[in-house]
């Protein structure tokens, strides 16, 4: 297969914009649900923390009420006691009841409301009763509990009794409270006077014994405040604990001296939500995710495919499928499109038609694939001397190069060279070598013209002139040409005229004689065309042409079937006729032929076909089949023109020919005074051991005539002998003859 270099790629980058585009949609989506994912877990991520607040907002608030609470219910727990008759009146009776106050005022504040030390002092202000967690304790110790907390309470209350007077009804006394560190925990300590519960007794104001009790916060109470509040860890703590995780609500008494926190591990809904939604929230983007992704593969793989398909159908409509060089259609586009640039660019472009000589024999002889291999190698060989160019297959055999350069002419004409020279060694194909040559026609842009029409129609132009210049060849293009092309078409409208009307067209007979006796023995058609105009034209002149355009088959029959009318006038001797390539070709040859013989009742042992080597060889197997089975019949075979086709010997063995026509070139070679061609010589010799007869045409003169009969010629045909005769003139001769 060719390789991708004669690809031509679709754009710069090598990716068609709808390709380009694939990678851009899907970045894009992309990105819109990163961002759509990003978005979602940040509102999230904020809705949590911002519950997580309120949440801890409203825990410290709790906490804070509930210290409100105790702040009013330990006064009022006291206010059940302490406003009463009977505790004034034992308190003031001597000897003290302890046990009594035990009962009333100290023990039974531990077990009932769970108070954890309770003092009373005397209007002294000194402590006359001590308790501690239910146990009655040395009243010494009041000093060491709350020594200066107590005192300033104490002063506090008496300062507000004295200036009351009269209490209002929402608390039936007054009372001192703050909180402080007793026996090293957080507590606190509220007084409260002991006073009559009936307005009838005498006050003796600021005076009143008091009633001092003390609530630790740690211990059973933060224990009771977490179960009661779901309170996680709660605890009281001398410094701010470290865990970032924990909060805490500072105690202060109410000068403001921190005396701890209150710590605890908030509640947190946020980030509990977090916990559980989070995975099933990560789970379902991942979910999305993956479906946008594995649609948007899907898409782009489709995209992709798409547009590989499209490039593929774009290739393969634009491309030779058998070369993989451009098309026709391709090398229009890429023709216009180069002369369009030489405008700008200031360069000149060549286009070269290159076109094989003999290909059909390949295709004839070696059959179709290697022919198809000859194609490709070609194409190769091409595209490998014309690098950067432009190498199309326009069809069959026929290629075209676009060659820019700055200067097309002078490179084209290398190029041209280049091409000539490499078909000159034989190419090597997969059964054996073969040795092809090529024509090639050149117009070169601007001179030739800027038009992509007129261009290649002065390509085809020269290279129809190096195919008639005798191929292997190339020319450029001359507006001589053109006058040639147009003459030739006219030749063509009026040979078709003169075969229509019989006009003008005529056959001459060149007899040929025993080389040895002088004996008449036959005489060649040839044909004529007095043109009313151009004069007598010699078949070289139009026979090429009828070829050409298809009018040789119809011209060659009628001169056969003439030759063969007059030949049969005569007692005796043969007619020879000439036979073009193109009829050789067609298949049905022998069966006209001998339809000939039969209208005009010649013998067929009187006929002999004139074929050259070169349509000989150019023919197929079965066409030459045609001259086996008119041999069978009587009819013989000469090769004309021997020596100037192939001229091969080898060829000869094979060939159904009972003739040889040495050429008029090589009968030219023997000269006066000189021993004669050794080559004739050769050739004579040749023929004889094959069986084969000779014939030595354009005898001019009587030196050639001698030795060709000395060297064993058998039949000798020229100028020297006769000229070629009218239908009446050549009647005459044979007649005289047989009188002989
Ligand atoms: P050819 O078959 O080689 O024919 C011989 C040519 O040499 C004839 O030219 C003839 O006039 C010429 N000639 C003969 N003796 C001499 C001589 O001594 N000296 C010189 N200089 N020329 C001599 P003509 O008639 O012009 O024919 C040219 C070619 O045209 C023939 O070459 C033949 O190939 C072809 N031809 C002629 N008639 C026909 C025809 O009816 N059909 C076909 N297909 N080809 C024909
Ligand atoms: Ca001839
Ligand atoms: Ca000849």
């Amino acid at each position: 297969m060719m390789t991708g270099r004669l690809w031509r790629s679709p754009g710069p980058m090598g990716l068609a914009p709808q390709e380009a585009l694939v990678p851009r949609i899907i970045a894009r989506t992309m990105i819109i649900v990163l961002l759509v994912a990003i978005i979602l877990i940040g509102f999230m991520w904020y809705a949590a923390r911002k519950a997580d607040q309120l949440s801890i907002d409203r825990q410290q608030t709790l906490i804070k009420t509930v210290l409100a609470q105790n702040f009013r219910s330990i006064p009022h727990d006291q206010e059940a006691v302490t406003v009463w008759d009977d505790a004034v009146e034992e308190l003031t009776r001597r000897p003290i009841d302890q046990s009594w106050i035990d009962e009333n005022l100290g023990a039974w504040f531990h077990e009932y409301y769970g108070h954890d030390e309770v003092f009373i002092v005397d209007p002294e202000d000194r402590p006359i009763h001590a308790m501690r967690n239910g146990q009655r304790d040395d009243v010494a110790n009041y000093v060491l509990s709350i020594g200066s907390t107590g005192e300033s309470l104490i002063a506090e209350l008496r300062a507000k009794m004295r200036a009351a007077g009269k209490l209002d009804s929402s608390v039936r006394s007054p009372g001192a409270i703050d909180l402080a560190t007793v026996h090293g925990h957080p507590a606190i300590i509220s007084a409260k006077p002991v006073v009559w519960d009936t307005e009838q007794r005498p006050v003796s104001v600021g005076r009143e014994y008091i009633h001092i009790s003390i609530r630790y916060l740690d211990g059973s109470f933060v224990t009771d405040l977490a179960r009661r509040y779901q309170l996680e860890g709660a605890r009281f703590a001398y410094g701010l604990p470290r865990d970032q995780g924990l909060s805490a609500v500072t105690l202060r008494t109410r000068a403001g001296e921190r005396i701890g926190y209150f710590v605890w591990k908030p509640f947190r809904p946020g980030r509990l939500m977090l916990g559980r939604v989070g995975p099933v929230l990560a789970l379902s983007l991942l979910l999305v995710l993956a479906v946008v992704g594995g649609l948007l593969h899907r898409i782009s793989r489709g995209t992709l495919q798409l547009s590989a398909a499209k490039t593929r159908a774009q290739h393969l409509a634009d491309h030779d499928p058998l070369t993989g060089l451009a098309n026709r259609g391709l090398f229009d586009r890429q023709l216009s499109e180069g002369l369009a640039g030489i405008g700008l660019t200031g360069r000149s472009l060549a286009l070269l038609y290159v076109d094989l000589d003999h290909f059909k024999n390949v295709n004839d002889h070696l059959g179709h694939p290697t022919g198809d291999q000859l194609i490709r190698a070609l194409a190769r060989i091409l595209v490998d001397l014309a690098p950067g160019d432009i190498v199309a297959r326009l069809g069959g055999d026929e290629f075209a190069i676009i060659h820019s350069s700055d200067n097309s002419a002078a490179t084209a004409e290398q190029l041209a060279r280049s091409i000539h020279r490499t078909l000159a060694r034989p190419i090597d194909l997969d059964n054996g070598e073969v040795l092809v040559g090529a024509s090639l026609g050149v117009a070169v842009a601007p001179q030739d013209g800027r038009d992509p029409v007129e261009l290649v129609r002065k390509a085809d132009i020269a290279l129809y002139d190096a195919k008639r210049a005798g191929r292997r060849r190339h020319s450029f293009y001359a507006d001589a040409m053109g006058d040639r092309i147009r003459e030739r078409n006219e030749i063509e409208t009026e040979l078709r005229e003169a075969m229509r009307t019989g006009e003008g067209l005529d056959i001459v007979y060149q007899p040929y004689f025993v080389a040895k006796s002088g004996r008449l023995i036959g005489a060649e058609a040839l044909i004529r065309w007095n043109h009313p105009v151009r004069g007598m034209m010699l078949p070289d002149q139009f026979i090429p042409i009828a070829e050409e355009c298809g009018l040789v088959e119809t011209l060659g029959e009628w001169v056969l079937e003439q030759a063969c009318i007059v030949a049969a006038r005569w007692p005796a001797g043969t007619i020879s006729v000439n036979l073009s390539a193109v009829q050789l070709r067609n298949p049905s040859l022998a069966e006209r032929v001998y339809a000939i013989l039969k209208r005009t009742r010649l013998d067929p042992g009187r006929l002999e076909l004139e074929i050259t080597e070169t349509s000989f060889v150019d023919s197929s197997e079965k066409c030459r089949s045609n001259l086996g089975w008119l041999r069978d019949i009587g009819v013989r075979i000469a090769l004309d023109d021997f020596g100037t086709g192939y001229s091969s010997f080898r060829h000869l063995r094979g060939f159904e020919v009972d003739r040889i026509k040495i050429d008029r070139s090589f009968v030219s070679t023997i000269q006066a005074g000189q021993a004669g061609s050794p080559v004739i010589q050769a050739i004579v010799d040749l023929a004889r051991v094959s069986g084969l007869e000779t014939t030595a045409e354009g005898v001019e003169t009587d030196q050639q005539r001698l030795f060709l009969a000395s060297i064993g010629c058998d039949v000798l045909q020229g100028f020297l002998l006769a000229r070629p005769l009218d239908a009446t003139a050549i009647d005459a001769r044979f007649l005289e003859a047989s009188h002989q």
